[in-house]
């Protein structure tokens, strides 16, 4: 006899997790299988912004409060861009004008405190160690095979990451390489922050654009430093990734930066599906979430936030499909609209400025300018506030407001004021 449950969680990860644990409170018989056991190591650049902090907290003010007093997180009040010609602007987080922290954390460290969260509910049962090969739908219910044992629920929810064999089985797994990225990331000693607001530092480096290096420093006292570029333009320029990874760091400006540097382990690679139309991600009896959905963001690779925001909404829509007993294709497209409501506005409007940061004359001239002259580097970060608290088509309306502010205010200041000179 199979066991039965309501519902099958494939992945532990952030979405499977914050699926699990949205619906804690449903009643719901939940399963959750991992390939792995936690703590697991995840290939990451460690970043977690604002969206998470506030995805945590709709999943529960509990889960947030957990995340909130762990101790191996470290602060980061402002980003620091670094142009192709080695100037920087300063970007403090602000969210209606108060400057809040991101943070980094290890994801084998975050991950484990999200997944050491599923334990304290009865009805959560969770299988480590577990590696789910295929799923069987019928008209009323999902069938799936882990470590020889049968497991039959109502509803599936693949949130098995960026090479969910459910999303393969589906044939829902097809993204053209021009929505894929690569990112490489290593670990190293010897990096110290740049200032005392432990900046993150973001380096737009000619030969990877539209992508970008990162060095991220950890509680730890370690830095995260890696870098993500897209699977296209890695082709069309024929690099060999790796390697150009290497030359980036033994070559200046990061050369001088991690003098003192040294790597601690090897060099880990992934690739990032990137969020970019309203593709299927639900069917019937099923949802796909985080990674497995791609929803990764195409202008910074950041996808823990929507990994979160993805396994909430799933859980709500469960709820929905449980009290009218209805998991058919039709109703589960609920879930794609409230996904995609969400992000494909803020989809449209990163890829838009990803193909922008393909040129790096654009680069120096934005990131110079505000080098240059603190007015219009502060008026940046103003716009940065605007665009957090406007609809889709206001911050399109902006952002060409912007610009053509941004030309005129640059053009004035460099004839009348004098350089900052830093
Ligand atoms: C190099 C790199 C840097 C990145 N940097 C950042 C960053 O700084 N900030 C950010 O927000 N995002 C970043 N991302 C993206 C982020 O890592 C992902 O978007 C996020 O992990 C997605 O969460 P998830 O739960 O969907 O998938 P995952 O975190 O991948 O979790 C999937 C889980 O499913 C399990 N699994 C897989 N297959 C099976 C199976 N067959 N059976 C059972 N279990 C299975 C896996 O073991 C895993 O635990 C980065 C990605 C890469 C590759």
């Amino acid at each position: 006899m199979p066991e039965k449950y309501d519902v099958l969680i494939i992945g532990a990860g952030p979405a499977g997790v914050t699926t699990a644990l949205k619906l804690a409170g449903s009643g719901l018989k939940i399963a959750i299988f991992d390939k792995d056991q936690f703590p697991r190591e995840k290939t990451c650049g460690d970043g977690l912004t604002l969206d998470v902090i506030n995805q945590l907290s709709l999943v529960s003010d509990r889960l947030a409060d957990e995340f909130l007093k762990f101790s191996k997180k470290l602060p980061s009040y402002e980003a620091l861009l670094f142009s192709p010609d080695f100037s920087r602007i300063r970007i403090p987080y602000l969210m209606k004008n108060e400057n809040k922290p991101i943070y980094t954390c290890r994801r084998v460290d975050f991950d484990n405190l999200l997944f050491r969260q599923l334990k304290q509910y009865p009805n959560i049962n969770v299988f480590e160690n577990c590696k789910i090969g295929s799923i069987e739908f019928s008209e009323t219910n999902a069938m799936l095979t882990a470590n020889g044992v049968e497991f039959e629920g109502s509803i599936v929810v693949g949130a098995n990451g960026a090479n969910s064999m459910l999303a393969r089985q589906l044939g829902l797994n097809r993204i053209g390489r021009e929505h894929q990225a690569v990112g490489l990331t290593a670990y190293y000693i010897g990096v110290k922050p740049l200032n005392q607001k432990n900046p993150i530092e973001i380096y737009f480096l000619k030969d990877i654009l539209p992508g970008y290096l990162w060095i991220f420093h950890l509680a730890d006292g370690k830095a995260n430093i890696g870098v993500g570029m897209l699977a296209t333009a890695i082709s069309e320029k024929k690099i060999d990734f790796k390697k150009k990874f290497e030359e980036l760091l033994s070559t200046e400006p990061l050369k001088t930066r991690l003098a003192n540097a040294s790597r601690e382990g090897g060099v880990k690679g992934h690739t990032l599906p990137l969020g970019f139309n309203n593709r299927e991600i639900s069917g019937n009896r099923f949802l796909l979430t985080g990674d497995a959905a791609a929803l990764i963001d195409p202008l910074t690779g950041e996808g823990v936030g929507n990994a979160i925001r993805s396994g909430r909404v799933a859980a709500e829509h469960i709820v929905e499909c449980f009290k009218t007993n209805n998991f058919s294709p039709q109703f589960n497209k609920a879930y794609d609209t409230e996904i995609y409501r969400r992000l494909l506005p803020e989809y449209k409007m990163n890829l838009f400025i990803q193909k922008l940061c393909k040129y790096p004359g654009l680069l120096n001239f934005f990131i110079g300018s505000a080098y240059s002259h603190i007015e219009i580097e502060n008026g940046f970060n103003q716009a940065m506030v605007y665009m957090q608290t406007n609809s889709a088509i206001g911050k399109i309306k902006f952002i060409l407001k912007t610009l053509y502010v941004f030309t005129l205010l640059n053009l004035f200041v460099s004839i009348f004021h004098k350089k900052t000179g830093r």
